[in-house]
């Protein structure tokens, strides 16, 4: 058996090939000594771990295991998986959204790292806590999904209200923008403040997408990592505002496992 393992800042994704068959689990980084021991239930697997917190998992292991860079491993899952769902694209942008965000420009065989920025994953979950006290995952994703963006965002037709704007009316203007005209934002529900974290979020990721791939000279870009686990309200943003910018988004099956699907590979 290959194990694959990706452990980052948020979650722990492993991938397991057996007998031809890919298995994929995710933990929570805080389970990081029970995933060592389950993983040492498995002492003749060949295991390969990438990630931030790699080295610290391979120091409670008590078997061997390889250890590869991150974004060659991220890169190198996604080529495995857009080849199984035969998907032709070879000159991209991959944006993987985990707890931070990472950008890199795939052409072929080649990536290169070309930037990234801190809103994130990590972001939904931390502003999301603030405003709201709310913590748990599953809980944010399933209010932000019935909250309305209109009385925190600012975009582009509010400010030209019955004029027309040079660019996109839809086009936020101003995420949060909106809210001095409030008389209190105690008016403001849970679900309007994490629709519009969400929206924070999926817009920022998807601008600086958007502007990598202008700058590689490339029209598709892959969005992976677990922050689209669920959230159909981050993938719809994404993919809104990354069309509206004038660029294509694909979204992979599995696309939160490459990192882990990537280290397996390297056996
Ligand atoms: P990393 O590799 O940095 O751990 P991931 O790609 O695993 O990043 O993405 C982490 C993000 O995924 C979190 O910040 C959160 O937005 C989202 N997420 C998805 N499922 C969960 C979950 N069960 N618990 C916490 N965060 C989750």
């Amino acid at each position: 058996m290959n194990i694959g393992i990706d452990a980052g800042g948020t979650l722990i994704k492993v991938a397991c090939l057996k007998h031809g068959s890919l298995e994929f689990k995710k933990f929570p980084i805080s389970q990081l000594e029970y995933v060592a021991s389950w993983i040492c239930g498995f002492d003749t697997a060949k295991i390969c771990i990438t990630g931030g917190k790699a080295a610290l998992l391979k120091s409670s292991l008590n078997q061997e295991a390889a250890e590869i860079v991150e974004f060659e491993a991220t890169c190198n899952g996604v080529r495995y998986l857009l080849a199984k769902n035969a998907i032709s694209e070879d000159k991209f942008i991959l944006t993987n959204v985990g707890t931070g965000t990472s950008i890199h420009h795939v052409d072929n065989s080649r990536q290169q790292r070309i930037g990234g920025t801190g809103v994130g994953g990590g972001t939904i979950m931390g502003l999301s806590q603030l405003l709201t006290g709310i913590t748990d995952y599953e809980a944010i994703v399933a209010l932000a999904v019935k909250g309305l963006r209109d009385r925190i965002d600012l975009k582009v037709s509010h400010i030209y209200a019955g004029a027309e704007p040079p660019i996109p009316g839809d086009l936020t203007a101003s995420n949060f923008g909106n809210i001095l005209p409030l008389v209190s934002t105690d008016q403001l529900t849970k679900e309007e403040l994490l629709a519009s974290v969400t929206g924070l979020v999926g817009e920022t990721v998807a601008t600086v997408s958007v502007l990598a791939a202008g700058q590689c000279g490339v029209s598709s870009i892959i969005f992976i990592g677990s922050s689209f686990i669920g959230n159909d309200l981050l993938k719809e943003v994404v993919q809104n505002y990354t069309k509206l910018r004038g660029a294509l988004p694909l979204f992979i099956e599995n696309g939160e496992y490459c990192g882990a699907i990537g280290a397996l590979l390297y056996y």
